[in-house]
C-alpha cells in the first residue's frame, strides 16, 4: 500500500538523519552555492573543528532531506547546523553562538551539565531587568543579590542601588525640600496659615523608607510571577562556569550556568584620610538616617554631592560643599556653574579648591560634633570647622574585585576597577557579559543599565540584534534649580567641530510661576548647541530650571530623530511652560544680544 511504503520510506530517512546528527560532533546540512552555508562551513574551518558536510544541492534525493529537517526541526531553509546532536540552527544563529560562547560550549558537550541557562550577579536595575527578560524568553534564570552593610552598618532590601540609596530617595527628599519653597510661594499665592513651619527629618525618612520597602517587595513578587531564582547571597566564581554564593548567615551554596552577567554595580568610594571610615557617612547611610544630620559638610562636587547637598540645604539645614576642583566634572561648565551659583544664592556655602586631610570626633551623638581639617589643593592654607554629619560624595567604586573574576579569567581595567565590553556588552570571556555601572566609559545612570540588560538578554535568548545605544543620553542633576542635558557640553563641541562651526543660542528665563512669589529672576537659562557643519543639528542641549528631567526627556527624543534648529524652530510651543523657550531661541551666543526674557 502506497501510503505505508511512503511512511517507511520516510522513517527510514528520519532515521538516517538522526544517525548522522548523532555520531557526528558537528553537521552541518548545505547547499554548495548558499553564501550562508560558505560562511558557516568557513567557520568551522576557521575554528579548525571537523565538521561533516551535507551538500542537499548535489545530492539525488537532497529535497526529501530538506523536508524532513523541516518536520525534525521547523527549519526548512539551509544552512541547520547541529552540534553534539542539538539544532543550533541558521548561520545568524550559529554566528550569534559564536559571538556569545553557546558554540564553544556546545562543542565541549557541556549543554546539559549546567544549572541555569544564566546566572545574573547583582539583583539592582540592570540584573533585575536583565533575568526577567531572559526568563520571559523561557530561560532557566537565577539573580543574586547581596548587599554589603555600610561601615556604619546600614544595610538595604531587594533592588539595587536606585531604589534602596539613588534615585528614589534622592528624588523624594529633593521633592520634600521643594516643598519648602512652594510653602513660601504659597503666601504670595494668597494661602494664609500662621502655624511655623518646621521640617519633621523623621516623618520623612520613615516614609520615604516604607515607600522603598514596598518596592523591594514589588521586586520580589515580579521574580516569583516570571520564575527566575532569586538569592539573598552575595556570588563570587570559583570556575568559569560556577559561582560560590553565601548567605548572611555564612551557608554556602554552588550554582553553575551556561551564561552569566555580571551587574554588581559600585558603592561609594571613601577619602583614605584619617576618621574617614570611623565618622563620616555616604549617601549608602543617608536616606535612612535615624536621625536629622544638622549643619552637614558634603565633601565632592558632581551629581551625588550636589544633588545631596542641595535638598539638605532645601530642608533647612546649614550645608558646606567642599570642591576639590569644579563642579560637575564632564558636564557644560557654564551651566555647572550656574547651577552652582543658584544653590549659593539659597544658602549653601562652598569652600573652593580644598580637601579634607582628617576627621575627628568631639562628641559622639545623634547627631555628634565633628572636627574636619582640610588643606588647600594651590597654597599652604589649612582650614578647620566643626559640623555634625560629614557627607563623603566623592565618586564610585566598582564592586568587581572581590567576585573572583580572575577565576573566570575576566579582565578588568586595574586602575579603576571597571571592566571592558565590546559593544554588545560582552567581556573578554565570551560566556560572561557585564551591563550598568561596572562598565568603562559608559554612562552610570539607572535607565542605561535597564536598557543595556533588556537588549541583551533579548539578544541572547530573542534572536534579537538591537544593541544599547549610548549616544545622546539624557539626564538630569537634581539640584534645588535641576539642571537637564542631553549631547555635548559647549566645551566638547567646541573641541570637536571647532569654534567657527557651532552655533549656540541661549536665553534666560524666568517661570510663570516664579513671577507672583518674585523669585529667581534671570537664574534659568536655556541653550543649545548646533552643529553649524551639517544643517545646524542641535548636538547640546542644556536647561536649568524646574522640571528639568520631565522637559530634557522629550528633547533628548527629538535628538534622537536628528532635531536641527531649524525643527526647534518650527515646533510651536506649549504657553504658558519653561519648555517653550526652546521653540523662540533667537539669540545667538556670538552675537552678544541681550538674553534677559522680555515677556509671553
Ligand atoms: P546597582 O543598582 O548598584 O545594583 C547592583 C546590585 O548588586 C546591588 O544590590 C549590590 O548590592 C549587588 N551586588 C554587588 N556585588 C554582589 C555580589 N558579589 N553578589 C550579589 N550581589 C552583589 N541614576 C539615574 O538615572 N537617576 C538618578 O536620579 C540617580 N540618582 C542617584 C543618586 C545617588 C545618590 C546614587 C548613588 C546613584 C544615582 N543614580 C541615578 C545612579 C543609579 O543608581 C545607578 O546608575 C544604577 O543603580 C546602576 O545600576 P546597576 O544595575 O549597574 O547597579
Ligand atoms: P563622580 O561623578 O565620580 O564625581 C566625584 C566627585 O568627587 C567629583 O566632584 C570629584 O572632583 C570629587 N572627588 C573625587 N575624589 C576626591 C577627593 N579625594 N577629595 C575631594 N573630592 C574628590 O561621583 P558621584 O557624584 O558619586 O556620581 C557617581 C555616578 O552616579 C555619576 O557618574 C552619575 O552617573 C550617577 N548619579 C546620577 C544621578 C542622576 O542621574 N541625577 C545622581 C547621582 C549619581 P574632581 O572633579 O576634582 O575629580
Amino acid at each position: 500500500m502506497p501510503p505505508i511504503e511512503k511512511d517507511t520510506g520516510k522513517n527510514e530517512l528520519k532515521t538516517k538523519i538522526q544517525k548522522l546528527i548523532d555520531s557526528n560532533q558537528v553537521v552541518v546540512f548545505s547547499k554548495s552555492y548558499c553564501p550562508y552555508c560558505i560562511q558557516v562551513k568557513d567557520l568551522f574551518k576557521e575554528l579548525k573543528i571537523e565538521f561533516n558536510v551535507m551538500e542537499l544541492d548535489l545530492m539525488e534525493n537532497g529535497s526529501n532531506y530538506q523536508e524532513m529537517l523541516l518536520e525534525m526541526t521547523g527549519q526548512r531553509t539551509v544552512p541547520q547546523v547541529f552540534i553534539n546532536k542539538t539544532h543550533v540552527g541558521g548561520c545568524d544563529k550559529t554566528m550569534q553562538a559564536h559571538k556569545d560562547g553557546s558554540l564553544q560550549q556546545l562543542l565541549s558537550g557541556e549543554k546539559e551539565a549546567y544549572d541555569y541557562d544564566l546566572i545574573v550577579i547583582g539583583g539592582g536595575s540592570g540584573g533585575l531587568a536583565c533575568s526577567k527578560e531572559a526568563a520571559m524568553l523561557g530561560k532557566k534564570v537565577m539573580v543574586l543579590d547581596y548587599v554589603v552593610p555600610t561601615p556604619t552598618g546600614t544595610t538595604w532590601g531587594l533592588g539595587g542601588t536606585c531604589v534602596n540609596v539613588g534615585c528614589i530617595p534622592k528624588k523624594l527628599m529633593h521633592q520634600t525640600a521643594l516643598l519648602a519653597t512652594a510653602i513660601q510661594d504659597a503666601r504670595k499665592f494668597g494661602w494664609e496659615f500662621d502655624e511655623s513651619v518646621k521640617h519633621n527629618w523623621d516623618t520623612m525618612k520613615t516614609a520615604v523608607n516604607s515607600y522603598i520597602g514596598s518596592l523591594n517587595w514589588g521586586y520580589r513578587v515580579a521574580l516569583r510571577d516570571k520564575n527566575v531564582d532569586y538569592v539573598n547571597a552575595y556570588a563570587e566564581f570559583i570556575e568559569p562556569h560556577k559561582i560560590k554564593a553565601t548567605n548572611k548567615r555564612g551557608k554556602e551554596t554552588f550554582h553553575t550556568a551556561a551564561r552569566f552577567v555580571l551587574a554588581t554595580g559600585e558603592r561609594p568610594r571613601y577619602l583614605g584620610v584619617p576618621g574617614d571610615k570611623e565618622y563620616c557617612i555616604t549617601s549608602d547611610d543617608l536616606f535612612s538616617l535615624s536621625y536629622c544630620p544638622g549643619k552637614t559638610l558634603v565633601i565632592g562636587a558632581s551629581y551625588v554631592a550636589l544633588e545631596c547637598g542641595g535638598f539638605l540645604a532645601g530642608l533647612g539645614l546649614d550645608v558646606t560643599v567642599m570642591v576639590r576642583s569644579i563642579l560637575l566634572r564632564g558636564f557644560d561648565q557654564e551651566m555647572a556653574n550656574r547651577a552652582g551659583a543658584h544653590m549659593e544664592t539659597h544658602g549653601v556655602k562652598f569652600i573652593r579648591k580644598f580637601v579634607p586631610t582628617k576627621i575627628e570626633q568631639l562628641e559622639e551623638g545623634s547627631p555628634g560634633r565633628l572636627k574636619v581639617t582640610a588643606k588647600s589643593t594651590e597654597t599652604d592654607e589649612t582650614i578647620e570647622d566643626e559640623y555634625n554629619t560629614v557627607l563623603i560624595a566623592v565618586g564610585r567604586n566598582a564592586c568587581t574585585d572581590k567576585i573572583g573574576l580572575d577565576k573566570a579569567g575576566v579582565k578588568v581595567n586595574p586602575k579603576n576597577g571597571k571592566i571592558p565590553v565590546n559593544d554588545e556588552e560582552q567581556t573578554n570571556v565570551p560566556h560572561i557579559h557585564a551591563i550598568g555601572d561596572i562598565l568603562e566609559e559608559k554612562w552610570e545612570l539607572t535607565p542605561v543599565a535597564i536598557q543595556a540588560g533588556k537588549l541583551l538578554a533579548r539578544r541572547l535568548y530573542g534572536g534579537s540584534t538591537v544593541k544599547c545605544d549610548y549616544i545622546h543620553v539624557p539626564t538630569t542633576v537634581f539640584t534645588p534649580l535641576e539642571y537637564g542635558a542631553c549631547g555635548l557640553s559647549e566645551e566638547r563641541a567646541t573641541e570637536l567641530y571647532g569654534p567657527d562651526n557651532i552655533e549656540v543660542y541661549h536665553s534666560l528665563f524666568w517661570p510663570l510661576e516664579f513671577t507672583v512669589p518674585s523669585r529667581d529672576n534671570n537664574q534659568c537659562y536655556a541653550k543649545i548647541i548646533c552643529n553649524k557643519l551639517d544643517s545646524d543639528r542641535v548636538v547640546g542641549f542644556h536647561y536649568l530650571g524646574p522640571n528639568a528631567g520631565e522637559v530634557t526627556q522629550g528633547f533628548g527624543a527629538a535628538m534622537k530623530c536628528g532635531a536641527t534648529k531649524e525643527h526647534f524652530d518650527a515646533t510651536i510651543g506649549i504657553h504658558p511652560t519653561c519648555a517653550e523657550v526652546f521653540t523662540t531661541l533667537e539669540v545667538s551666543k556670538r552675537s552678544g544680544g541681550d538674553i534677559t526674557q522680555s515677556g509671553c
